[in-house]
């Protein structure tokens, strides 16, 4: 089939990859003319497992190619897929301009009968918007259709994730797309679920609120567990052996961050207060995520005691693992408090460093992790990177001042970590 994906990010990216992968014909389109520019040449402007291998080949293929203009994309295909930011506003609300300019390009375009299918993450009744503006700036008489089609890749393990599904929500305001969105997603052999468009918006927000939810569920039990000298680990090994409970999710740490959990629980709060549910429950599960950050930051306090002109090495800067994306990152705000604290600071991350320079420009790079712990106070784990698990326990304890280590994420074992001589302080444990 011939698809065009507006937005090419980590989203727009990888999916336009994954759909000529599986055979179709496919235009991504972005409007950062840089962007295009660097793909056009063979760059890869993400990282994410796997990707830059497969976008070679799809394009070496002819079934891949970029392109910043938007008309160009529409015109030559029958699908269009929207996949731009929908990024907070300050009250929590989301920002749908994006998504409303991208409505008015396409609607300027069309030249036959399209589908445009919603793979960014709106709130209920966008589907319907996005109908009305382009209804209202098509000039051509041509029909179209609006499809929400969520997205629910993980950043790190995006392709795996969009070749295996676990499932495909397709939501709809009348039957005639279907059968171009079942042929379309035929090819990936996952459940497809139809629904009406309104509740496959829903879906998406209330997937990765309850996602959230359940992270902030053991970080409390975090809490418990460090009041009481249990071991949150083996708590959430018991709990999620219960099938009906499962133990993804269940790992403590210095709070969850990203591009989507703080803004998707936000935007669905807000959705519910503007349809008058005060959804207290999502918002305990924020109150609950920021105090896990402070909690953090207090452990380190307490012991280092004056952290002005201390030196502190941190591992990870990413999110989360697999990724060099950076936004709202729980280790970039650590690394920020911790410099508002008078800290320095000596970081590593095998992937997100570059993205990271822009944010962080004060604090010293270290291309080796096990290089990161010379002459530091303290040493912090901040993303769960597997390599982590790898680091030179021994080199790292020799070279700093003072063999002490935070661990936000739990990569080491307490009672080893004791035998090796460190300080070692983790979390709910
Ligand atoms: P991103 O910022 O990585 O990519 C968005 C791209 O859209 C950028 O390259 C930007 O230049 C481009 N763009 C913006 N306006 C445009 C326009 N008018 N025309 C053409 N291109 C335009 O964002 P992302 O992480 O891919 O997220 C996109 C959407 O998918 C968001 O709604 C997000 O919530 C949702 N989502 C993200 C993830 C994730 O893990 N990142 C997962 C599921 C859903």
């Amino acid at each position: 089939m011939k698809l065009t994906i507006i937005g090419t990010g980590y989203v727009g990216l990888v999916t336009g990859t994954c759909f000529a992968e599986v055979g179709h014909h496919v235009i991504c389109v972005d409007n950062d003319a840089e962007k295009v520019k660097l793909l056009q040449a063979g760059g890869i402007p993400i990282y994410e497992p796997g990707l830059e291998e497969l976008v070679k080949k799809n394009v070496a293929s002819g079934r891949l190619c970029f392109t910043a203009s938007t008309a160009e994309g529409v015109e030559k295909s029958d699908i269009i897929f929207i996949a731009v930011p929908t990024p907070p506003q300050p009250d929590g609300s989301v920002d749908l301009s994006f998504i409303e300019r991208v409505a008015r390009d396409i609607a300027a375009a069309m030249n036959s009968y399209k589908i445009i299918v919603d793979k960014s993450t709106v709130p209920v009744k966008t589907g319907d918007k996005v109908a009305e503006t382009i209804k209202r700036y098509c000039k051509a008489r041509v029909e179209f259709d609006v499809v929400s089609n969520p997205e629910f890749l993980r950043e790190g393990f995006a392709v795996e994730d969009l070749m295996n599904p676990d499932r495909i929500v397709v939501g709809v305001r009348s039957q005639r797309p279907v059968a171009a969105m079942k042929e379309t997603y035929e090819p990936f052999n996952a459940p497809i679920i139809v629904t009406d468009i309104n509740s496959a918006e829903l879906i998406k927000h209330a997937s990765n609120s309850f996602l959230a939810l359940k992270i902030s569920y053991i970080n409390a039990i975090s809490v418990v567990c460090e009041a009481t000298g249990a071991n949150v680990q083996e708590v959430a090994t018991g709990m999620g052996m219960d099938e009906r409970i499962g133990r993804r999710f269940l790992n403590p740490s210095l709070g969850f961050g990203g591009s989507c959990f703080p803004k998707d629980l936000s935007a669905f709060i807000k959705i519910s207060e503007q349809c008058g549910y005060d959804f207290a429950l999502l918002k305990e599960v924020q109150r609950i995520n920021a105090q896990q950050m402070d909690r953090f930051v207090k452990k380190i306090t307490d012991t280092l005691w004056v952290l002005k002109d201390k030196q502190i090495g941190v591992l990870g800067l990413a999110f989360k693992q697999n990724t060099d994306d950076v936004r709202m990152s729980p280790a970039i705000e650590l690394c920020q408090r911790l410099l508002k604290e008078g800290a320095r600071l000596r970081v590593h991350d095998p992937k997100a460093m570059d993205k990271a320079k822009a944010i962080l420009p004060t604090v010293t790079y270290v291309d080796d992790m096990n290089a990161v712990a010379e002459d530091c106070d303290a040493l912090v784990v901040a993303t769960e990177w597997d390599e982590f698990k790898k680091l030179d326990l021994e080199k790292s304890r020799k070279a700093m001042s003072a063999p002490i280590m935070f661990d936000g994420r739990n990569l080491f074992d307490p009672q080893e970590m004791e035998r090796l001589g460190w300080i070692y302080k983790s979390v709910g444990r």
